[in-house]
């Protein structure tokens, strides 16, 4: 076990100021496995390949780099960027788990998405957002 000690030691040095990973890079790393599976579903695999080897090489890049500030900025923006897209997500992951249990309406007048628990049969939905009343089936 001598050898896997050292070479767990010589791994931590290595990395030892080092970035890491972080969202981008894991981001980075899921497109480049579905930029490799849509080339192999539709034949063109060559080009996709070289896609989504460029990514890979782009997050062994920024996770061996030592410019952590630069590489935290990159990710804060990634973030910024697709706060939108990852709130739907999670919003639309969330509808799906409790599809069962809820029934969801979208306030006529603010837009903003309501649940009502399922089975309860006719009910007045009172916004929490706007105060907005309105009666819906659940
Ligand atoms: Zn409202």
């Amino acid at each position: 076990m001598k050898f896997l000690d050292t070479l767990r030691e010589k791994i931590a040095h290595f990395m030892s100021g080092r970035y890491g990973s972080d969202q981008l890079s894991f981001t980075m790393v899921i497109a480049a496995l579905v930029v490799t599976l849509i080339g192999a579903l539709t034949g063109t695999r060559v080009v996709l390949t070289v896609v989504a080897d460029v990514l890979l090489i782009l997050v062994f890049v920024r996770m061996l780099s030592k410019d952590r500030l630069r590489r935290a900025h990159e990710n804060q923006v990634f973030l910024e960027k697709t706060a939108g897209i990852r709130k739907a997500v999670v919003e639309w992951y969330n509808r799906m788990k409790n599809m069962r249990k809820y029934h969801y309406f979208t306030c006529p007048k603010c837009k903003k998405r309501l649940r009502v628990p399922r089975g309860i049969g006719q009910v007045t939905i009172t916004c929490k957002e706007c105060g907005e009343k309105f009666d819906r089936k659940a």
